[in-house]
């Protein structure tokens, strides 16, 4: 709080400064404008502008980790401003810098008043470059390389000062962040050195040609930053898509596994806006498997009222419903918006939810958020098509549980689990002369007893752990955090319940299993244990099925 209004004192202070200095020597510095220097000031005018309109910023690096949008953000502007510092001196230089940042796109249509507060803060640092203009000056009409070195070192040493000591510390104030934090990641980007080096090159290349050839030459070398700047913004746009479809592919791998996809999410939505992940939204997928069903894949930000939320669905409907892009529902707790989320086709996929509190602040902009629901579509779509794949080449059709590839993929996941330190004891169950039932009632009769056997084992679990089908009438249980004590109780219950579930042979007594019990070691492959599992199933068989046998080797 107290940095914010150090912030909003020093930007006073700035315009205040500004007009004063403006004021001070605007006619002077007029009046030193022979006809060729108000030549070379125009065309740098207009270059400035230009750089403005392209969202060239004043700071000349990328204070951004992360590629986005705003990363169209180059740093071609310094060498112009530098370039009319010395040719021109430090008002117009100023004033060139006011006028790129009065005409530069913002995200957030921001208000004249805040525009030119913003630009004022541009010019106590050009006041203060105005100490090295003379240097610069005389650098740059001596010949040889000294002097070229000369002029390089004392504008980069100036760029450098003028943002560690004047753009930083306002950033750190305005953002409510340490210092020091803001210079670690500044002085930690390694391009920035590099780029001022390139900035100050090139300004000497200005300075010289205009202070020797004339302004129109001048002003002809200022041509080819602003193509460079077309080139470069396309090129950032390009590596922002490509960086966001990366993000997607990830997003869309972490919901495969089932592990929680948000962090890929979350990149994802700031990749759109930074500030989408400030509020309480909520990403909802639609028509899983092919059902006219949502469900709930991430949710962000504050906590939202439960009475809020459950309005989250009739939003939902009411996008699914009418087809419109966006929804909205105004109650008593306060408003919740919709933007679908449609795939390539323009088929909907999902949304983006957000919910807010009357009179709660408001972060990301309408805007953004329909772009950020625009961007989820595909990935939504793709998940969609994915996991329906992919659950059909997992799932055993006869029961319903994940066949003999989709219990190996969770077992081997669950190995993870044990490298890491938990627990997993795994059942094998086989029926008991089960030929007998396909011999003697059918084949028909057999598979439904299997299905039968089926819903008994996964009615009988808790959902963390896993059953499958391990072969014809095998199946495997995967118990987490299941000490012995435990994975034997589960055993003995899946075993009388399957006893006393109304299957039956010919003879009219009840169907049986017998189950081995084993248990993973870190040290295992799923196949060690599965045989370990299979061993002791043996010996249930052997002493006369219809039991439970756990595998001696217990030690986990
Ligand atoms: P045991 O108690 O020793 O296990 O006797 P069993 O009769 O169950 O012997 P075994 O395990 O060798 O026999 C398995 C039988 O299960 C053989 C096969 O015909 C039958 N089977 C395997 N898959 C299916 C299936 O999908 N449907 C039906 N109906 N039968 C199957
Ligand atoms: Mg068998
Ligand atoms: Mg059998």
């Amino acid at each position: 709080m107290i940095a914010r209004r150090v912030y909003g004192f020093v930007r006073a202070a700035s315009l205040f400064a500004a007009t004063a200095l403006f004021a001070v020597s605007g006619r002077e510095a007029i009046r030193a404008l022979q006809g060729d220097g108000g030549a070379f000031v125009i065309a740098a005018l207009i270059a400035a502008i230009v750089l403005g309109l392209l969202r060239a910023p004043a700071a000349h690096f990328e204070r951004s980790v992360r590629p986005t949008p705003a990363s169209d953000r180059v740093g071609l502007l310094v060498p112009v401003l530098l370039a009319v510092l010395v040719t021109d001196g430090w008002v117009w230089a100023a004033l060139c810098n006011v006028a790129a940042y009065l005409v530069r796109p913002t995200r957030r249509r921001s208000s004249l008043r805040e525009r030119i507060f913003g630009a004022a803060l541009r010019v106590p640092a050009w006041y203060a470059g105005s100490l090295a203009a003379a240097p610069l000056h005389d650098a740059a009409l001596a010949r040889g390389a000294a002097p070229f070195l000369m002029f390089v070192a004392i504008a980069t040493v100036y760029v450098l000062l003028s943002d560690l000591l004047w753009v930083d510390p306002l950033t750190a104030a305005r953002q409510s962040r340490s210092l020091a934090r803001v210079w670690n990641r500044h002085l930690a980007d390694r391009g920035t050195m590099l780029t001022v080096l390139a900035e100050a090159g090139w300004a000497y290349v200005i300075v010289r040609v205009t202070l020797t050839d004339g302004a129109a030459l001048g002003a002809a070398t200022l041509a080819p930053l602003l193509v460079l700047a077309v080139v470069l913004v396309r090129f950032a746009r390009l590596n922002a898509r490509l960086h966001r479809l990366a993000l997607s592919r990830e997003a869309v791998d972490a919901m495969l596994r089932a592990s929680d996809p948000q962090p890929q999410m979350r990149s994802l939505l700031e990749s759109v806006d930074p500030r989408i992940t400030r509020e309480s939204v909520e990403i909802a997928a639609y028509g899983r498997g092919g059902a006219d069903r949502w469900s709930r894949v991430v949710r962000f930000g504050p906590p939202v009222a439960e009475s809020l939320e459950r309005h989250g669905l009739r939003v939902l409907l009411e996008l699914q419903v009418t087809g419109e892009d966006r929804a909205d529902e105004t109650h008593d707790d306060g408003i919740v918006s919709g933007y679908a989320a449609r795939d390539v086709h323009g088929r909907l996929r999902g949304a983006l939810l957000v919910y807010r509190a009357h009179g709660g602040q408001a972060h990301a902009e309408p805007r953004e958020l329909a772009r950020a629901a625009l961007e989820l579509g595909p990935l939504l779509g793709e998940y969609g098509a994915i996991a329906a794949t992919h659950s059909a080449a997992t799932i055993d059709t006869l029961t319903g549980l994940p066949n003999r590839r989709g219990v190996t993929r969770s077992f081997e996941e669950a190995m993870e689990y044990v490298r890491a330190g938990g627990t997993y004891a795994v059942l094998l169950l086989d029926v008991d002369h089960f030929k007998s039932i396909n011999d003697l009632l059918g084949h028909q009769t057999g598979d439904r007893a299997l299905a039968q056997i089926g819903r008994i084992i996964a009615d009988n679990l808790r959902g963390v752990d896993v059953a499958g089908r391990f072969g014809g009438e095998e199946f495997l249980v995967l118990l987490r955090d299941a000490a012995r004590e435990r994975a034997m109780h589960v055993a003995e219950r899946l075993r009388s319940a399957i006893e006393s579930g109304g299957i039956t042979y010919s003879d009219g007594k009840p169907v049986t299993v017998s189950i081995g019990v084993a248990y993973a070691r870190s040290v295992d492959g799923t196949a060690d244990v599965v045989e370990r599992a299979d061993r002791a199933l043996y010996r249930a068989k052997n002493a006369g099925r219809n039991r439970v046998v756990e595998s001696p080797l217990v030690a986990v």
